[in-house]
């Protein structure tokens, strides 16, 4: 079922945007395309399988995976502030770019988030992460813009990028 989409983003709209969706627009358009028309192929990834498992390790103490609206999958909250675990810094404009939309889904239901943080255990290291305004027009934008690739009859095209090597769907966009 195509979703409408208005200049003015409605809170419906915001609603048909996953976490995940959000995540792959950023990634990659054919892979947000295949997996909102259910090839679920990321249950097989190694990648994927690492990430959780570090996740896991690393704050074993904290209240973790809170899962707003059936949309948003939080790996932890922290007086305000939302917390994200990373195995790797390499793709850290889409790490930051995720936590914007947590931000920006949690204050939409009203919760006075202060910042987000990026933790990569891994490397020691965090990254701070703030929604202005200008960031959340930048947000508000990309929800559309999924919206518009979910509703497209046709898969976008083959990425042909060194992400694909250990994308979940490299059988699928290479057979
Ligand atoms: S293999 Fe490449 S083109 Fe295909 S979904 Fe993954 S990242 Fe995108």
């Amino acid at each position: 079922m195509n979703i409408a989409i208005t200049d003015d983003l409605t809170q419906s709209q915001a609603d048909a945007v996953t976490g995940t969706e959000f995540n792959y627009y950023l990634l990659c358009k054919r892979k947000l395309w295949l997996f909102s028309h259910d090839v679920d192929m990321e249950h097989t990834s190694d990648n994927v399988l690492i990430g959780k498992l570090i996740d896991e390790e690393s704050y074993p103490r904290e209240k973790k995976g809170m899962i707003i609206d059936d949309a948003v999958k939080i790996d932890f909250l922290d007086d305000n502030v939302v917390h994200e675990v990373k195995k790797s810094n390499k793709m850290e404009e889409v790490h930051i770019g995720q936590v914007l939309y947590y931000i920006y889904r949690l204050r939409l239901k009203g919760v006075d988030i202060k910042k987000g943080v990026i933790n990569y255990p891994k490397q020691k290291r965090t990254t701070e992460v703030i929604l202005t305004p200008e960031k959340e027009r930048q947000i508000k934008d990309i929800v559309k813009k999924v919206i518009e690739i979910k509703n497209a009859e046709r898969a976008p095209d083959v990425l042909h990028s060194k992400i694909c090597k250990k994308c979940s769907y490299e059988d699928f966009c290479y057979s």
